[in-house]
């Protein structure tokens, strides 16, 4: 099993507002590297597909009109404990919580348009990464 790798995806209200170059720099100076990277956007059935694990929660209609109202950045990230480390990176689901210096913190504007996405589980990384790159578009 991969333990040094995440994924991550730049949401659409990041992209929209211009801060994926302030985002991507924060996760840089973090320490991880970028092991594939690019700007796409998810259909409908692929962000149902990604959030299928939410698929009964009172926010995933909302959850999947956001992730596919514009274009993401997806990135698989590389790092010693990478999972872990990322999440804490990024800060709490709710900016409101997440703490400073966090990325969002300083970039979500909700619980439910929150900047980034980072994986939860080494499984998952692999399983989002698979889900966004194809072999020969990681380094
Ligand atoms: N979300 C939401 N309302 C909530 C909880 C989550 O809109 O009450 C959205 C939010 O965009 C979040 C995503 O659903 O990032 C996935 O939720 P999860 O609990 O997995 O949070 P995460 O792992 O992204 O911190
Ligand atoms: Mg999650």
């Amino acid at each position: 099993m991969i333990t040094n790798r995440t994924f991550t995806m730049l949401k659409p209200d990041s992209v929209e507002k211009g801060n994926i170059g302030a985002i991507m720099n924060k996760i840089n100076s973090a320490g991880f590297k970028i092991l594939a990277m690019k700007l796409t956007q998810m259909s409908v059935s692929d962000a149902e597909s990604f959030y299928s694990v939410h698929k009964d929660r009172p926010f995933f209609n909302d959850l999947v009109g956001y992730m596919t109202r514009g274009p993401i950045v997806a990135a698989i990230l590389e790092k010693d404990n990478a999972v872990e480390d990322f999440r804490l990176l990024i800060g709490a689901t709710n900016p409101a919580d997440a703490a400073a210096g966090t990325i969002r913190n300083e970039f979500a504007d909700s619980i439910s348009e929150n900047a980034v996405h980072g994986s939860d589980s080494d499984e998952n990384a692999k399983i989002e990464s698979d889900f966004h790159f194809s072999g020969r578009e990681v380094y």
